[in-house]
């Protein structure tokens, strides 16, 4: 086993840097540190236990949890802020048309934001990654489907995915290997709407979950409890923290309250060394061969530009002025309603059924493709809510909650964005964090591509409602965010016009990986950690390979 090496006044030195101790960051960690190189982890975030994280949930108050805080129930370290909402913090300032519907809810722990996550595992169709070449529209991929599908593969075993093996159930059903598990059982509110809108050309279809269905490598099997946000008490959904300990246990080692702000470069413009403040404020330096950032679709690109040096003077990994720009999110909207009869959603995990589509056409040249989830988070908390305020007490309210969590529906609608360079985030000239660093600003303009998106997806709900007999019948008319960030440090052939390659390495920085959603160059229409994953582990192969040549 090779461990990284301190010296006395706290410096480090390893073979690889990672920055940052999310899924991506800790799984490439477990990659190499199993190769026998010694790796160390800096995580800005603290450590915490999940049972403190379940207390801490407990014992929100009520607007907290009905508002769905996912954020509060997780310390913060005082150096490292996140974006919070009960109340808000303005770590980061939003501007533009959409700026309002881009407020993103990650974390900065050891494990990072999948402590909180839904565990939807996706995986982009082939066309996808050719949008330009298809349809005229956003950028294609310097990596083929086929070139990215056996990381798949490999992300969904790392990540103990369960998924339906039936291919008339899986979007995209072009895969080499079964999942890992059999699918999660749907409960009666997903079998009982699949039956109502499957049989009017609909497809819903069972989500490719990161949920043990049974126990696998360390985790229980998932009971179906409908606590998964904002925390699985029981481990059985995927978390980061699970690589944090596999890469701890072979010697990987994670240093918490590490905010990495600073890099030295050569003559080459290698990178030589990352420096990082500790929680007392004091700065170390750590040197290696290798350095990778996997600060997630934000934080990797704030740092690239926090790093700006004599040699970089616009930021790290910048000479194409792309670095910051090709945000993306899947923004999108709810549509609630009471159904004609009880659905019963809320047993088993908050998401298990979508209804994929249509999820490819010609229509793409035009507007972006939409997916509706069947929220699945148990609908108590709003029927309480509505019931109180029609006045009811006694036995009449308890019926009401009854009537109004049995029969109650939310869908939750995602759009495909368009990469678009005037999406940016830059550094804040005025706001600065506790360590004294630039906040990042962010602009977001999702586009005509979305807001058509939207139009198409209001018509389809509209029909939807009418084979339910929707009553209460409402869509939302503001944009939200869905925490799936991407672009940042955009993937492409051409370093005139993107940051990295097709396997994470920076085209400035021969030693440096930027892998995640940042690097991705096209959203389509699902959760993208998968993706994130995958690439993820790509660019832990070429590392490898780079080291291994000296
Ligand atoms: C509520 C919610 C639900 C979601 N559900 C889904 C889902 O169902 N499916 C899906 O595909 N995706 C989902 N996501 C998105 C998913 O969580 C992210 O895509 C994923 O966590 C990104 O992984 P990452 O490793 O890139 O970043 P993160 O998990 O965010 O980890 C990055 C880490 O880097 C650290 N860091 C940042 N800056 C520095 C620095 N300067 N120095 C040191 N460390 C630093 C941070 O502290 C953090 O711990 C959801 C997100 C949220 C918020
Ligand atoms: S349903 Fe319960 S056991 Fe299953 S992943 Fe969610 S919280 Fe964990």
């Amino acid at each position: 086993m090779k461990l990284p090496i301190f010296s006395a006044e706290g410096d480090a030195t390893a073979d690889v840097v990672i920055v940052g101790s999310g899924v991506v960051g800790a799984m490439i960690a477990d990659q190499l540190v199993s190769q026998g190189y010694s790796v160390l982890m800096l995580e800005a975030g603290l450590r915490i236990e999940r049972a403190q994280a379940v207390e801490n949930w407990r014992n929100m108050p009520f607007e907290s949890r009905v508002g769905s805080d996912f954020q509060g129930l997780y310390p913060q370290a005082p150096n490292a802020p996140a974006p919070l909402y009960f109340p808000k913090n303005n770590y980061i300032a939003l501007s533009g048309p959409d700026g309002n519907g881009f407020q993103q809810g990650y974390l900065r722990t050891v494990g990072g934001t999948t402590w909180h996550w839904a565990a939807s595992c996706w995986r982009h169709l082939p066309v996808d990654l050719k949008m330009k070449s298809t349809y005229g529209v956003g950028r294609d991929w310097p990596i083929s489907y086929e070139e990215l599908e056996p990381y798949y593969c490999r992300a969904e075993e790392e990540m103990g995915v369960a998924g339906p093996n039936d291919a008339s159930m899986q979007s995209p059903s072009e895969r080499s290997k079964p999942y890992p598990m059999d699918m999660v059982p749907w409960g009666y509110g997903d079998k009982r709407f699949a039956e109502v809108v499957n049989a009017h050309g609909y497809n819903s279809v069972p989500i490719p979950q990161g949920r043990s269905t049974r126990p696998w490598q360390g985790r229980p099997t998932c009971c179906g409890n409908n606590n998964c946000q904002p925390i699985c008490p029981i481990g059985a959904m995927y978390n980061g923290i699970h690589h944090v300990q596999r890469a701890e246990m072979k010697g990987a080692k994670v240093l918490a309250e590490a905010v990495v702000y600073k890099v030295d470069t050569d003559q080459n413009n290698r990178i030589t060394a990352a420096y990082w403040y500790d929680a007392g404020k004091q700065s170390h330096k750590a040197t290696a061969r290798a350095f990778v950032f996997a600060c997630n679709g934000i934080e990797t690109p704030r740092l690239l530009l926090l790093a700006a040096n004599a040699a970089n003077p616009n930021g790290l990994a910048n000479s194409s002025d792309q670095v910051g720009r090709n945000m993306m999110d899947h923004s999108g909207f709810h549509c609630t309603f009471l159904a004609n009869e009880p659905i019963w959603t809320g047993r088993g995990p908050a998401q298990s059924s979508c209804l994929v589509g249509p999820r490819d056409g010609a229509f793409r040249s035009e507007y972006s493709s939409n997916k509706m989830i069947l929220n699945n988070i148990t609908r108590v908390g709003p029927a309480t809510q509505q019931a109180l305020k029609l006045g009811l007490v006694g036995q009449e309210l308890d019926d009401e909650i009854r009537r109004r969590a049995a029969f109650g529906v939310d869908l939750s609608i995602s759009l495909e964005p368009l990469p678009e360079a005037n999406n940016r985030l830059t550094l804040s000239k005025t706001r600065k964090d506790p360590l004294g660093l630039a906040c990042p600003d962010i602009y977001y303009d999702v586009g005509e591509y979305v807001r058509k998106g939207a139009e198409a997806a209001h018509k389809q709900l509209e029909h939807i409602g009418q084979l339910f007999g929707a009553v209460e019948f409402n869509i939302t008319t503001s944009l939200n965010a869905n925490n799936h960030v991407m672009g940042g440090v955009i993937m492409g052939s051409d370093p005139k016009d993107s940051v990295v390659n097709g396997n994470c390495r920076a085209h400035d920085h021969a030693n440096l990986w930027l892998p995640g959603g940042g690097a991705m160059p096209s959203a389509s229409v699902v959760n993208s950690t998968l993706s994130m994953a995958a690439l993820g582990l790509r660019a832990a192969d070429d590392i490898s390979k780079t080291l291994a040549k000296g």
